[in-house]
């Protein structure tokens, strides 16, 4: 369906907001910092499925940040695409692994990826949902300084005037 993509981030974001600010561990503070376009974008997606990415890179962000830090998420538009983006201060990811988080069950240091829990799953999922939509999803990184996320998608800017069909 034709969905209002700004709603849909603020949504998701407002519920981790709660999350984060009912965590009682003083020292490992999250802050999420939205960089929304103030323009509304509509783009047709399925909901349900463009909820779970962004779940996904929203626990991704937290359970990979394991001092706690800002996440920045970014919604804007280029003149055919919308591009969306989730960064944060943790953990990043070596070189070498970049291009295999996509992967199915690649997980990066199987050891401290066990101690933080999940299956390697959730951006081989990502991934295939994002195509499915005819976007691309990749990932910028600096280890030991935090990653980036970006999802891209067609998009179509309404005209004024079809606004009034
Ligand atoms: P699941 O999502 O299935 O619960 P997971 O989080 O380990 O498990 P993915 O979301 O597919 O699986 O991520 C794959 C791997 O990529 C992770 O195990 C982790 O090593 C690395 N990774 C993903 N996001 C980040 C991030 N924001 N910072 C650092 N490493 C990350
Ligand atoms: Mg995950």
């Amino acid at each position: 369906e034709l969905v209002n993509l700004n709603e849909l981030f603020n949504h998701v974001l407002d519920r981790f907001d709660m999350i984060l600010k009912t965590d009682d561990n003083p020292d490992k503070i999250y802050s999420i910092k939205r960089e929304f376009t103030r323009r509304d974008l509509w783009v047709e997606v399925d909901t349900d499925k463009f909820q779970q990415v962004l779940d996904n890179l929203m626990n991704n962000a937290i359970k990979y940040s394991p001092d706690g830090g800002q996440i920045t998420c970014r919604l804007l538009e280029t003149h055919n695409h919308v591009i969306l983006s989730v960064s944060d201060q943790g953990l990043g990811i070596p070189k070498k692994d970049l291009t295999h988080v996509f992967d199915r069950f690649y997980r990066v240091d199987k050891a401290r990826s066990r101690a933080q829990g999940g299956t390697g799953l959730g951006l081989a999922i990502s991934k295939e949902i994002i195509s499915m939509h005819g976007g691309r999803i990749w990932v910028d990184s600096k280890e030991g300084k935090g990653s980036i996320f970006y999802i891209s998608l067609p998009y179509e800017p309404l005209d004024e005037e079809d606004q009034w069909e």
